[in-house]
């Protein structure tokens, strides 16, 4: 997958590319990241990439023809990079409070995209002609409004690349995150076995050996975190019978613990 982001700012980019999960998939190739910065496609001699909007209001917006230069440089690296066969599209996004929330079903469609370009914008964001005549996709983090795109566009692309074959370590972990499967992950457990005396115990039946009891038990973490922490979630879910069957067992067990 090739990843080009148009950013006046590509050095906040190291947090994700020298470090961790995203670090090793740029490192091993699995992903590629590449940079154009607007300034560097300013017409003028100052570099301007902002300048005031029309009918007033406070701020500044950026510039529509160095940001849609800027784009067009990273389209073209990237499609250099991915060849020029069929189907090998460019999707550009812009990250903006007025997009579509972000979720981790876009989180897979997005993996799925061979190249795609995110826009972060500054300032008061960017002039429309900039959307209307390269954006495909508006995208947003959620209702709040912070001071560039940058981090936006670094938490996606974090949530893209770990979902990647190959560059999380064990395949199944990304399989039973939360809304993976429409359900939060459930309670997890390490060494030690117990802390603070025996108050705070492993459930004995993720130390033993019986493989259906401990599938069991982690579907049931699941459906009750989801229950206790994000009844919205289960509102929408079909429940399989399996999942019905737990829950009832749990809120049949609280039930008599409130009564007793
Ligand atoms: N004036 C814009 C508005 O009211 O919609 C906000 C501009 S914001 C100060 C500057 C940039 O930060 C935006 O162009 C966008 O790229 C990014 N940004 C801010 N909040 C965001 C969010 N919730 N999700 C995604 N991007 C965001």
């Amino acid at each position: 997958m090739n990843i080009g982001v148009v950013s006046l700012f590509p050095e906040m980019f190291r947090a994700i590319s020298d470090f961790g999960v995203i670090g090793r998939a740029l490192n091993q190739k699995i992903v590629k990241l590449e940079f154009a910065n607007p300034r560097d496609f300013a017409g003028d001699r100052h570099k301007t990439v902002d300048d005031k909007p029309f009918g007033g209001g406070p701020g500044m917006l950026m510039k529509v023809e160095p940001l849609k230069k800027a784009c067009a440089a990273i389209r073209e690296k990237l499609l250099c990079l991915s060849g020029p066969a069929e189907g090998n599209a460019v999707k550009t996004i812009y990250v903006s409070p007025q997009g579509a929330r972000f979720t981790q079903q876009k989180a897979h469609e997005l993996a799925n995209c061979e190249n795609l370009v995110f826009i972060a914008g500054r300032y008061e964001g960017v002039d429309e002609r900039l959307i209307e005549s390269v954006v495909d996709e508006e995208i947003s983090l959620g209702d709040y409004v912070l001071s560039g795109g940058e981090l936006p566009v670094m938490v996606i692309i974090d949530a893209i690349v770990r979902l990647l074959p190959e560059v999380l370590g064990n395949e199944e972990s990304s399989l039973k995150e939360s809304f993976q499967t429409g359900l939060l992950e459930g309670a997890q457990f390490t060494r030690p076995r117990e802390i603070e005396g025996s108050c705070l115990r492993v459930p004995p039946v993720l130390l033993g050996g019986d493989h259906e009891a401990k599938r069991l038990w982690e579907i049931r973490a699941a459906l009750i975190r989801t229950y206790e922490r994000r009844p919205d979630l289960l509102a929408v879910r079909n429940l399989s019978s399996e999942e019905r069957k737990l829950l009832a067992e749990y809120f049949k067990e609280n039930a008599s613990s409130l009564d007793n």
